[in-house]
């Protein structure tokens, strides 16, 4: 065996980011497969206690998920930690494992004043990455730790023009990306950990390292909200989860429970259906916000049933700290019940990824504002595409469409500074 196991399985997109680390730092590991064996799957629950893949392992140390394996390589233990457990990096680019950054670009691209640095990799910093490197501005994407955006958390994809039997969500993003690299797009994969837009040129780091740009294009996107429960965020990981497509699979023939009433339930919640015995929607309202088609689709699914104007008070756990039930209170009558189940789904929608821009652009309810039919920003030379500016469409074609719009923009607006 070797010093490093990752417990994984058929499209999971948070293995394939963590397998990503590891093969940069040229370290090997050991695969596992929970889908082509039960007895793999009882072993990785055993071990670890938890319903959630990836789980990985280095040495004799349980290291967590993939979002654990890249905590620890920014505070600079995963290392020692490899080195420890007789792994240590191997035959990868030290530096570029080090700093997330693409091993291949060219001596002293990083550290040049660029035209335009892109934050963010899903379907509008992509396409901004690839109609920039078409006009020759050579744009340093810095993609952050979830490299591809938040479709690499779904399944099939198909709405989107050009694959008439749909895509799945990683395997589109795959390509988006291996387009925007073939024109010359520089790629870190960390995120932008601060800004400073206060004069030109703009200035980003990510960790201690720091570039510099003649303009910018913001693409950070959305990320899923929790309910801001104790309980909740104790049991992530033992049966409660934010992605059906990643961890449905663990709820055959069990009784799992969604939160939410958009078309992002609607769709965990059908998803669900495949491998739960039943699917039962809480919602806060007695209608759903969800557009027409995918509320037919649910209402239509023999096994999803709805429990309307009733919100989770408390995720219950067991001694072994796994999920064995919920309270509920109904929001009319105020009364509590108990509910037993062992998964529960959250899917109450997205937060903007603006944190980092805070006080330094206009934005409302966390959205960064743009002009109208522009990618404008309030602040000149700085431009916002994808979802983190839209609150009406967020969808994989409208970023496309506005990544493109925002490539435009910049290259435009370069063209009219003294350089
Ligand atoms: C489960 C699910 C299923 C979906 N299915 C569909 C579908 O079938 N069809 C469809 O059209 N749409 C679908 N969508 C919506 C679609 O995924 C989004 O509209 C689209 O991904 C938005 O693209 P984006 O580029 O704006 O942002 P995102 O895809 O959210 O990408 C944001 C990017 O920003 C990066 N980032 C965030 N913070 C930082 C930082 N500090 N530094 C650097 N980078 C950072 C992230 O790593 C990521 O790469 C789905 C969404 C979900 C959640």
């Amino acid at each position: 065996m070797s010093d490093v196991v990752i417990y994984s399985k058929d499209w999971c997109p948070y293995c394939d980011r963590a397998k990503e680390l590891l093969e940069r730092k040229g370290v090997t590991f050991e695969l596992i497969d929970i889908t082509a064996d039960r007895a793999h799957e009882d072993e990785m629950i055993q071990r670890t206690g938890r319903y959630t893949v990836p789980q990985i392992f280095i040495g004799n140390t349980h290291v967590g998920g993939s979002d654990d394996l890249y905590a620890l390589d920014r505070s600079g233990e995963l290392d020692a930690l490899l080195a420890a457990a007789g792994a240590a990096p191997g035959n990868g680019d030290a530096e570029a494992a080090a700093t997330g950054e693409t091993a291949s670009l060219e001596a002293g691209f990083l550290e040049r004043l660029h035209d335009v640095i892109i934050i963010g990799s899903g379907p509008a910093g992509l396409t901004a990455a690839i109609y920039a490197a078409r006009a020759d501005l050579k744009p340093l994407c810095i993609e952050g730790a979830q490299a591809g955006g938040q479709l690499t958390i779904t399944t099939d994809v198909d709405n989107y023009p050009g694959f008439p039997e749909g895509i799945m969500g990683p395997e589109l993003m795959d390509q988006w990306r291996k387009q925007a690299a073939r024109f010359e797009t520089g790629f870190i994969t960390q995120d932008v950990t601060k800004v400073d837009f206060s004069q030109r040129p703009f200035r980003v780091w990510v960790g201690e390292k720091e570039y510099r740009s003649r303009s910018i294009i913001i693409s950070t996107g959305a990320t899923a909200r929790s309910m801001g429960l104790d309980s909740e965020k104790k049991l992530l990981g033992h049966g409660v989860s934010m992605c059906a497509t990643c961890d449905g699979f663990f709820f055959r023939d069990q009784v799992i429970y969604v939160v939410g009433g958009g078309d992002t339930a609607m769709e965990e919640a059908t998803f669900l259906t495949r491998f739960a015995s039943k699917v039962i929607v809480i919602h806060r309202r007695d209608n759903l916000r969800a557009s027409r088609i995918m509320q037919d689709k649910a209402f239509a699914n023999p096994k999803i049933e709805f429990l309307w104007d009733s919100a989770v008070e408390e995720v219950l756990g067991t001694e072994e700290n796994k999920v064995r039930g919920l309270k509920i209170r109904n929001l009319k009558t105020d009364v509590i019940t108990e509910h037993e189940c062992t998964g529960l789904f959250v899917a109450i929608g997205h937060k903007p990824n603006t944190d980092l821009f805070t006080g330094m652009l206009t934005m409302e309810h966390g959205y960064i504002i743009t002009e109208k039919d522009s990618t404008r920003t309030s602040l000149e030379g700085v431009f916002a595409c994808g979802d983190v500016q839209d609150t009406i469409y967020r969808q994989a074609v409208t970023a496309a469409g506005s990544g493109c719009m925002a490539a435009m923009d910049a290259e435009r607006w370069l063209e009219n500074q003294e350089s």
